[in-house]
C-alpha cells in the first residue's frame, strides 16, 4: 500500500518550472535567495537589473 503511493507520486511528473531561473544579463543561475526581481524578470542582482535596463534600451534606439 505504501509503495502503491510512492509509484503514484512518483507518476504525477511536475511540469517543468517555467520560472525564468537564469540572470538576463549575466545569464548565471539565479538562487532563489538572491533573485532580484523586477517586471516579472529575475536576475541575481539590482546590477544586472540596471545591466539589462540599459542594454534593452540600447537596443531600442537602433
Ligand atoms: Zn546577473
Amino acid at each position: 500500500m505504501a509503495a502503491e503511493a510512492v509509484k503514484e507520486s512518483e507518476a504525477v511528473v511536475k511540469p517543468k518550472a517555467e520560472r525564468q531561473a537564469n540572470c538576463l544579463a549575466c545569464n548565471k543561475l539565479i538562487k532563489k535567495l538572491k533573485r532580484y526581481y523586477r517586471d516579472g524578470k529575475f536576475y541575481c542582482s539590482k546590477r544586472c537589473w540596471r545591466a539589462f535596463i540599459d542594454k534593452s534600451k540600447l537596443e531600442e534606439k537602433k
